[in-house]
């Protein structure tokens, strides 16, 4: 299984402008462990990060947030992707809808992605959804995903169980199951693939 971590939202007008919510904050250190564990295991660290533009109808909705080349669409500091990561921009609450994530999920060989950041009742869910109709697995992070309510926040999981199918598990079981034997990292995946290939097997004297 093929896993890729996503880090939706995290980012300045979500934290600490227009949207900002306090039940934001306790998920940024969990997040950050967990994307640094993941980057250690190999796994891809994809962030999907609204970037608005004018004419989005969804500004109806929620005002003008996070848009596009401004500071509140940042990513938040104490997330800031590292090399390796991509970062991809988003215009509605879906990370699939016109974002490119499909293709790069199919490259990398990914099955399953991993849903953390804001908000577990809407981008979450919306994501999972598009996830879902692709054939791909959801596994929602429940410590690593917030809403505006705890009410929002648990209902969401909820959907994503009933609705997609996602497992809910926390960051602590992700970060025990990355030190086991059978889970297994797009690095070592390639790995494998090349030991198989007969160029790169070494020369034996018969
Ligand atoms: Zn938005």
């Amino acid at each position: 299984m093929v896993d890729a971590l996503l880090i939706i939202d995290m980012l300045e007008d979500f934290v600490r402008g227009p949207l900002k919510t306090e039940r934001a904050l306790p998920i940024i250190p969990t997040i950050e462990q967990l994307a640094d564990a993941a980057r250690s295991q190999g796994l891809q660290v994809i962030y999907m990060n609204d970037a608005h533009l004018p004419v989005d109808f969804e500004l109806a909705r929620w005002g003008p947030h996070a848009m596009r080349g401004t500071p509140g669409a940042q990513v938040i500091p104490e997330l800031r992707p590292r090399g390796g990561d991509l970062a991809l921009e988003k215009r509605t609450y879906s990370s699939f809808y016109q974002t490119g994530l499909d293709d790069v999920l199919k490259k990398l060989e990914v099955k399953r992605i991993l849903l953390t950041g804001l908000h577990t009742n809407i981008c979450a869910r919306h994501t999972a959804a598009d996830a879902f109709f692709r054939g791909y697995q959801t596994t929602a992070v429940s410590d690593g995903l917030n809403a505006f309510s705890e009410k929002d926040h648990a209902d969401g999981l909820e959907y994503l169980k009933f609705a997609y199918g996602a497992d809910v598990t926390d960051a602590a079981a992700l970060l025990k199951a990355w030190t086991g034997e059978a889970y297994r990292t797009p690095a070592q995946g390639r790995k494998v693939h090349g030991e198989e290939e007969p160029g790169v097997r070494p020369h034996v004297h018969a």
